[in-house]
């Protein structure tokens, strides 16, 4: 008899594919210039923000914190770069727009994309309307409006 291997056990990649139940609360981003960058089980809006910059933490694992989420980033990830923060410096793996190269995330551990504990999206990087600028896309800035 042949030996039978289920598709579940031969499965090693850990972008997991949504089931039929979660389908329907995926939520969409696109980068500002249209591009689709990222879909997840639960809005953004909703995930813990880093102090440190305002970045949205998306988690990767299981931990005693929470479950992972489920999520699919479309971006390209580079070289790391070191971050200068108080009390020392961070390195950051940057997640670039496969189109237009803006910056999306980061995450603080080498390629792949989620191999770390949580993949983090930089505030305003991201839109849940394609074309559409998201409000807090320039909060820091001190624009002057005419
Ligand atoms: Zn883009």
């Amino acid at each position: 008899m042949p030996k039978v291997v289920s598709r579940s056990a031969v499965s090693s990649s850990t972008d997991a594919q949504p089931t039929a139940s979660s389908t329907a609360a995926l939520r969409v981003y696109y980068c500002l210039c249209g591009e689709f960058i990222l879909v997840i089980d639960k809005g953004l809006a909703s995930s813990p923000r880093r102090q440190t910059d305002g970045a949205t933490v998306v988690q990767c694992q299981d931990s005693n914190v929470g479950k992972a989420r489920v999520f699919k980033l479309n971006a390209t990830l580079k070289d790391a770069i070191l971050v200068e923060r108080q009390g020392g410096h961070e390195k950051q793996y940057r997640f670039h727009c496969p189109r237009c190269d803006l910056q999306i995330g980061y995450q603080s551990t080498p390629p792949p994309m989620k191999s770390g504990p949580y993949v983090y999206i930089v505030k305003g990087a991201l839109s849940q309307i394609q074309g559409q600028v998201p409000p807090d896309a320039f909060a820091d800035e001190n624009l002057v409006r005419s």
